[in-house]
């Protein structure tokens, strides 16, 4: 790592007239007609004119100011930044796959129709649903088309409702979600389990109640052991009851979230099958629904007519389209191979390695790090940083900290119900290895933490920059070059 030096933005190692490549005069007469008429640009203002040397330095210079999860252990709790197979990406990556174009004709893309619909199918399988859009482009995108989904059902039994119930244990996109579709929030206790309270989710469940979202596991990643008796209370108002299914590794091939009483989840392909993500996408949301929802599902659907794949648009009861054609296509490609490369033991593998990681992790630092919640771990585990506290060290500071031990800091300060949080999700493509040498920074730093203290809140030393200001980094980002004067 060469730590001094600072990487000018590309434009400013520009300079006039540098090229790339040379290329040879033309040796053939030079055609000037070929673009008559098509409006072309004589210059471009302002690109950068660089060498081939400068412009390779520079791009792998900051490649390698990256952390990525190619090169380590990505503990980012809620997030499942896990080891994608290269396999899946090479798939994707065909040519016939990725020139094919959205609009060619049915007849032309039958084998892009069958990775559609066996997607779909094994989901529903995965998930104990009737149905699945593999439309939506994000976790968030399958909340917003769920709740879609829920208001257009309701409103064919008589009426949309007016709230929607939202545990406080919730990941922070179902309450926006929930609000964008045009529903009030009310939020519900968690219980000293860090589970849904029941008495006060009785209390809050009416008939003005639409549904419920829960996700599950929660984001204390703690399973919801009393799912079944929730979905029970929310149907007998005449509610529907939604999951936050975009921590599905927990539960892959071990239980089915449709089996417990959901009529309505989405699951996050990003993180659960095998897409790279945390650059902001291309991601996919897939939302699965039991029968009474299907009639509502965004079009086109994936349909069979004479052995043939169809696209229906004839659907009178839909909410629309959510996206343009038919999803992130490529994503839905790598989910394909994944689960196909790993067969039904593999995909029930995902969960027991999982559990057993952020377990493994729990159990390690018990004791040198506060748990508020002592309910076994799903997938991820959440402690605080309540012990260090005592010796001026906050959750920032062992979070900083880790960048110097050459490890991505954990989720901070999430969930809300746990101050001080440091949320850990290992995932379950790491190695006893990994999670050991994890484990012993953290206890390494829980130490530094009693013993001194000072080099905590001046971490990290060894990053290519130290600490930032983040708020005025998040309020006034700087993202474009200016044409210095
Ligand atoms: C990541 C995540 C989301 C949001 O997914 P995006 O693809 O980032 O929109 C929603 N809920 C939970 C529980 C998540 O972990």
């Amino acid at each position: 790592m060469i730590k001094e030096i600072r990487e000018p933005l590309i434009f400013e190692i520009s300079e006039a007239g540098k090229r790339a490549v040379e290329l040879p005069a033309l040796d053939v007469p030079e055609k000037k007609d070929l673009l008559a008429g098509v409006p072309l640009r004589r210059e471009l203002e302002g690109f950068p004119e660089v060498s081939e040397t400068e412009v390779t330095r520079h791009f792998t210079r900051l490649s390698q100011k990256n952390y990525c999860v190619d090169l380590g252990i990505y503990p980012l709790g809620s997030c499942t930044m896990k080891y994608n197979p290269k396999v899946n990406e090479r798939l994707s990556g065909l040519p016939d796959f990725a020139a094919s174009h959205p609009l060619a004709s049915e007849d032309l893309v039958q084998g892009s129709l069958e990775v559609l619909k066996r997607l779909e199918t094994y989901l529903c399988e995965i998930a104990g649903m009737d149905a699945f859009t593999l439309h939506p482009a994000a976790g968030a995108h399958g909340e917003l088309t769920g709740m879609m989904l829920i208001r257009a059902a309701l409103e064919a039994r008589g009426g949309a409702r007016k709230y929607v119930l939202i545990p406080d244990s919730a990941h922070g996109t179902n309450p926006s979600s929930a609000h964008i579709c045009g529903y009030s929030v009310k939020e519900v206790k968690s219980n000293e389990k860090g589970t849904i309270d029941i008495e006060a989710l009785e209390a809050a469940m009416t008939d003005e109640v639409a549904a419920l979202m829960v996700t599950n596991p929660n984001t204390l990643g703690v399973f919801e052991s009393d799912i079944c008796r929730v979905a029970e209370i929310v149907h007998a108002k005449g509610g529907l009851v939604y999951m936050d299914g975009a921590n599905m590794n927990a539960l892959t091939g071990i239980v089915r979230p449709g089996d417990m009483g959901i009529d309505v989840l989405h699951i996050n392909l990003h993180k659960t099958f095998s897409t790279p993500h945390g650059g902001g996408g291309p991601g996919s949301g897939p939302v699965g629904v039991k029968k009474e929802l299907v009639p509502y599902l965004p079009v086109p659907v994936i349909g069979e007519k004479g052995g043939r794949f169809v696209l229906d648009f004839d659907r009178p009861a839909t909410i629309g389209r959510v996206r343009s054609y038919f999803g992130n296509f490529s994503v839905i490609v790598r989910a394909l191979c994944y689960i196909l490369t790993l067969g039904p033991k593999g995909v029930r593998e995902i969960a027991e390695f999982a559990v057993l990681n952020a377990n493994y992790i729990r159990k390690s630092l018990e004791g040198e790090y506060h748990l508020k919640y002592t309910t076994p771990s799903m997938h991820e585990c959440v402690f605080s940083d309540k012990i260090q506290k005592e010796f001026g060290v906050t959750n920032l500071d062992i979070a900083k900290r880790l960048i110097d031990y050459g490890f991505h800091p954990p989720t901070m300060s999430f969930p809300l119900i746990v101050h001080g949080a440091l949320m850990i999700e290992p995932t379950e493509t790491e190695s006893r290895r990994d999670l050991d040498l994890f484990i012993d920074a953290m206890k390494a730093i829980a130490r530094e933490a009693k013993e001194n203290p000072e080099i905590l809140h001046s971490a990290p030393h060894v990053a290519y920059v130290s600490r930032l200001d983040e708020v005025t980094a998040a309020k006034f980002p700087v993202l474009r070059w200016e044409k210095k004067p």
